[in-house]
């Protein structure tokens, strides 16, 4: 590369940082300021100026591209014209829908206004994001990698409107224009790239290393088809795709130019060089291809722009003209149908263990490119690989992106030509993985037949590293044979697996929990002996969630009471949310908190009758019940408790009972058929109770189909009561349990996962606490669980459970439910049967509390109060410091 541009390159970079802020931040409070009109020069042409800019592009390692005969660029893109009233605002728009969209503002749709929306918006963005960018590449920031198989975003709209500060000016420059925000918000498709939490937690990550202006950069995989639509029919889930691209995605760009080659299959061929040294060439049997989508990703107030960037698979030959031309059209395409299949479809995460070949392809294909993509950006910085560990942090999303160890290792050692040891220890120094489960049958184990099929020279290198770290193990006094077998990488006990869970915690130099007592049993049973070995790797960053989205964005009218309570210092220092504990005395303020609620519910309300035709009474205690279906969440504990309080109303028909609306939202996995049966009883439930006259509206139970962000965001702040009633040990940390405590509802459930933190926040006289703790069910298990005691113990529950049985919600069908019956009166894995009673009084002292309102609102008030910690600005703050060891931008 020449001198010459390059030196061109740092002064356009270094401009760039100076002025474009102060150019936006200028812009945002209206005042005009045309910094770019000093006029740097560069000979770039546009596409080489905005690579070196911004989209840090491969093209720059080729060879010269620019055509020198272009007129000189400005090296910085001109402002924006700024927005100074709503005036501005509506043009600017307008122009979008005009030039951007192709349509006029007498035909445009709502949803042509989203987009004409989104793309003026994303123009804002892009300023920042090249400025941000800029910054991270001035002072050698180390960049932080985010590797997940899920980004479950849901809608950008608001997150965008909500950071750069633009919701009331948008609405104002909409409704100039006769179109309503809200009916624009609600044209958006809900981007389901992920399951639920695990995929919800990478998507609030990627909000606050933006709000903290930490260099993230999420890597995933952009799924044509995310998580299936859930749709209900006579009770039960049907799966359909969900096609969230097929009106198109305003907020992503396309980079044709950043591709890379992903390998499979073929063999390993060891060659020896001229001086005896042997290294390895791999010749794949197949190559797919990875493209590149970016999605800019903003900082709350603007002040940061990170990057999400997905993958999307093609064939690199997209056509067989050969076996086109003899007349096999549809043969001439399979290799891309195949290809493309590797980001057609999300998996459903917790299904039986992922056999599926399909699934590993994606692992290997998102984790290849994504560190082809990190050593190019890096080599291209630094030119030295040795320091990967001080400029790159890569967080591994679970075991998931696990095999992104091996390729690291390959590609240091095959492809740039590292020793072995120094491989091993950059790849030690850069990954740390996060754990977020203990269920055995949710432990990755791939079959190693598989592994050697699909990536042999993984698998070489995986026995090699199994062999060192056996070896250290052997070395160490403590250890038997049998810890040996634990220790393994290969587990040789169910037809010979590799442990992705073991190999990503020796591969790492942090492992941590998702919150205090999942990390306490992480050390004392999954990875006991590992930890043995390793006493300082694991270490717990509690989860959290972004309260942009969750409170100012998803409960407005609370929000703005806040802000009048608490002052504006409240949008940027949780910590003032502590102010509420004095406001929970007075009685004023819980009137417009509870008036708040009340709104929400309405709107909730509305949208059930809408959808559902069923009746809500906004005054009724809305009792939440919203996450995957799963056995371990207990669903079905709570249904069995609805059932029992129908038979207690329908035994009294004058007492006096809380009302009550039992809302219920989740999709099960499309292959685990007992959770689909809980869905169906939910719903054969509700049917018999909503048409009881003789339950007089005291208790409604509805299922909300298709759950998803958006619909929580609209679920949760209009939720009196939250239901986290997980069997105890097995919720890894929950953030559903958060967004509600957030939001003012308190929580009825067990002390599992961060329900524990929650209590030690915001106090155990403001939860509603039940059950067995997570050491009594190990001890019951290790006893040997036996329900016919419990349902012998309770009248009320065996009652229920011969309900179902004997076909009382499933009349024409009484074996229907069977299924049900006879796993709580067989095994009860799940426990539901030990704390039936115990979680059926809890529902009861949430009735008591329910008649003395001051008390309930004191109470919800005070979970808002308390939830502070749970900001996921702390928990990215906790893996900067303590795993990532990297700072903020604006502090260095
Ligand atoms: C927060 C969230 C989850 C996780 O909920 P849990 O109660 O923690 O299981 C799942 N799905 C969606 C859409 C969410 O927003």
């Amino acid at each position: 590369m020449g001198g010459d541009r390059a030196d061109a390159r740092r002064f356009a970079v270094r401009s760039a940082c100076r002025t474009v802020p102060a150019a936006l931040d200028a812009e945002l409070r209206g005042v005009k300021l045309r910094c770019s009109e000093a006029g740097f020069h560069v000979s770039l042409t546009a596409k080489n100026e905005k690579a070196a800019l911004m989209n840090d592009t491969p093209t720059q390692d080729r060879p010269d591209q620019t055509r020198r005969d272009t007129k000189p660029l400005a090296a910085v893109p001109p402002p924006l014209p700024p927005i100074r009233s709503a005036q501005d605002w509506r043009d600017a728009i307008v122009a979008k829908l005009i030039y951007g969209v192709g349509k006029n503002v007498f035909t445009a749709s709502e949803r042509d206004w989203f987009v004409a929306l989104a793309f003026a918006l994303r123009d804002r963005v892009v300023e920042r994001w090249i400025a941000s960018t800029n910054a991270i590449y001035e002072r050698g920031h180390k960049r932080v990698y985010y590797l997940s198989l899920e980004f479950l975003i849901g809608r950008l709209l608001f997150d965008t409107l909500t950071n750069l500060g633009m919701v009331d000016i948008t609405r104002a420059a909409l409704a100039d224009l006769g179109v309503d925000l809200d009916r624009v918000r609600e044209t958006e498709p809900d981007a389901a790239l992920g399951n639920g939490g695990l995929g919800r937690l990478a998507a609030c990550f990627m909000e606050s290393m933006a709000t903290l202006a930490i260099p993230g950069y999420g890597y995933g995989i952009r799924y044509d088809n995310g998580l299936f639509r859930q749709a209900i029919h006579e009770g039960r889930q049907h799966e359909f795709p969900e096609d969230w691209l097929s009106v198109g995605n305003p907020w992503e760009f396309e980079r044709p130019e950043i591709a890379y080659d992903i390998a499979f299959g073929g063999r390993v061929e060891a060659v020896r060089d001229d001086e005896g040294e042997i290294s390895h060439v791999w010749h794949p049997g197949e190559v797919v291809r990875a493209v590149a989508y970016d999605t800019p990703v903003v900082g709350w107030r603007g002040r940061h722009v990170n990057s999400l960037r997905l993958w999307s698979a093609r064939a690199v030959d997209p056509l067989q003209l050969d076996t086109f031309n003899l007349g096999d059209y549809v043969g001439a395409l399979a290799q891309d149908v195949r290809a493309q299949s590797i980001s057609r479809v999300l998996y459903p995460s917790d299904a039986t263990p992922a056999g599926q070949e399909l699934r590993l392809r994606q692992e290997y294909f998102f984790a290849s490119a994504t560190l082809q993509d990190m050593l190019r950006r890096h080599l291209r910085h630094y030119g030295d690989l040795r320091i990967l560990p001080e400029k790159v942090a890569i967080q591994l999303n679970d075991t998931h992106p696990s095999i992104a160890i091996p390729e690291l290792i390959r590609l240091l050692v095959d492809v740039h030509g590292l020793l072995w040891d120094e491989a091993w220890e950059i790849a030690q120094g850069t990954f740390s993985y996060t754990n977020h489960t203990l269920l055995p049958e949710a432990l990755e184990a791939w079959p190693v037949p598989l592994m050697e099929r699909l990536l042999p020279r993984h698998m070489q290198i995986i026995y090699l590293l199994n062999a060192e770290h056996l070896e250290r193990a052997r070395a160490r006094e403590d250890v038997t044979d049998g810890s040996l077998a634990t220790l393994s990488l290969i587990d040789e006990s169910h037809g010979r697996r590799v442990r992705m869970g073991t190999l990503a915690f020796i591969g790492s130099h942090r492992v941590n929990g998702v919150s205090a007592l999942h990390t306490e049993l992480m050390r004392g049973t999954v990875f006991r002996e590992l930890h043995g070995m390793f006493p300082d790797r694991i270490a717990n960053v509690t989860n959290g969630i972004t309260f942009r989205r969750w409170l100012f964005e998803a409960n407005p009218g609370l929000m703005r009471l806040l802000v009048e309570a608490l002052g504006e210092q409240v949008c940027d220092d949780p910590a003032e949310l502590a102010g509420l504990r004095d406001l929970a005395q007075d009685a004023g303020f819980r009137g417009r908190f509870a008036a708040c609620r009340r709104d929400n519910k309405v709107r909730l309300a509305r949208w059930v009758r809408d959808h559902l035709r069923v009746k809500l009474d906004p005054d009724a205690l809305f009792d939440v019940h919203i996450k995957r279906i799963h056995e371990y969440k207990r669903q079905l504990l709570n249904i069995l408790e609805t059932i029992a309080l129908y038979d207690a109303i329908r035994a009294r028909p004058t007492a006096h009972f809380v009302p009550r609306v039992k809302i219920f939202a989740g999709k099960a996995a499309a292959s685990y058929h007992q959770a689909k049966l809980i869905i169906k009883l939910i719903n054969d439930v509700a049917r018999a109770i909503n048409s009881d006259p003789t339950v007089r509206g005291l208790l409604k139970v509805v299922f909300l189909p298709n759950f998803n962000v958006s619909l929580a965001e609209m679920i949760i702040p209009a939720a009196d009561l939250s239901e986290q009633i997980s069997t105890a040990g097995m919720e890894a940390s929950g953030t559903g349990n958060m967004k509600f405590a957030l939001n003012g509802a308190p929580i009825i459930g067990t002390l599992d996962g961060a329900n524990v933190e929650i209590r030690d926040h915001v106090g155990a006289d403001n939860m509603f606490i039940f059950g067995l703790t997570a050491e009594e069910v190990a001890a019951r298990k290790a006893e040997g669980w036996r329900p016919a005691e419990a349902i012998a113990a309770s009248p009320a529950l065996g009652e229920v459970i011969d309900a179902i049985e004997s076909g009382v919600f499933s009349p024409g069908d009484a074996a229907r439910f069977h299924p049900i019956a006879r796993e709580l009166r067989g095994e009860d894995r799940f426990l539901v049967t030990a704390d039936f009673d115990s979680y059926a009084q809890a529902q009861r002292a949430v009735d008591r509390l329910w008649l003395d309102q001051e008390a309930w609102w004191r109470m919800s008030i005070n979970n808002t109060a308390g939830m502070a910690y749970f900001s996921s600005d702390r928990a990215i703050a906790d893996y900067a410091r303590d795993i990532w060891r990297t700072t903020s931008l604006e502090t260095t």
